[in-house]
């Protein structure tokens, strides 16, 4: 069989493969994946990483078994969603490996400045070092009037930066904070 690259993605891979080997391997894909999810519970939810917010459906194993932690063996586009309607980019379609990954950080690490590696501190020194340090800044460089004598009441000191895996709902919540706080050096991927 002649491939050529536009062939190839028109055909898929499985067509390919099943053609050169001269027998159809797209049944025995399908029975694999319906092995994999057949005692899953599916959980539908929203791709976190960016607005688009495509639907997915999240298949975990164990859910159902006492003394068994449960385990998200597949991720995969929700067909009855308008926006995606099935439909994930590679993002998205990677979400599993967001979900099961070993360097994932489960707890918050700090920079002290002048060093050169993160150490890891508990969750309530956290809040009360960021706390204390959101306190201090926002009160050395707050400005209650500009140049031209407007009230802008805003602080200068702060910027906020969130990741592409923030949710739409934690973006919100950022938003309400920190403009609270006269933040305007503000930017996320939800685009609120
Ligand atoms: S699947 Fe891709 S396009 Fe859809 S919400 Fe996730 S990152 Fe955005």
């Amino acid at each position: 069989m002649n491939s050529t690259r536009r062939t190839f993605f028109k055909t898929g891979a499985t067509g390919i493969i099943s053609s050169l080997l001269g027998f159809d391997l797209e049944p025995a894909y399908a029975q694999a994946k319906e092995l994999r999810i057949s005692r899953t519970t599916e959980t539908r939810s929203t791709c976190p990483y960016c607005s688009v917010s495509c639907g997915v459906i999240i298949h975990t194993l164990g859910d159902k078994a006492k003394n068994v932690t449960p385990h998200v063996v597949h991720v995969e586009g929700d067909p009855d969603h308008p926006i995606n309607r099935g439909t994930l980019c590679p993002k998205g379609a990677s979400l599993q490996q967001d979900i099961n990954n070993d360097r994932r950080l489960t707890k918050p690490q700090v920079r002290r400045s002048g060093s050169d590696h993160w150490e890891d501190i508990s969750w309530d020194r956290a809040i009360e070092e960021i706390s204390r340090l959101v306190k201090k800044t926002r009160d050395e460089t707050f400005v209650e009037r500009d140049a031209l004598d407007r009230l802008v009441n805003r602080c200068e000191g702060i910027a906020w930066n969130g990741g592409c895996t923030d949710t739409n709902e934690f973006n919100y919540l950022v938003v309400k904070s920190m403009r609270s706080l006269g933040v305007c050096y503000l930017e996320n991927q939800a685009r609120v």
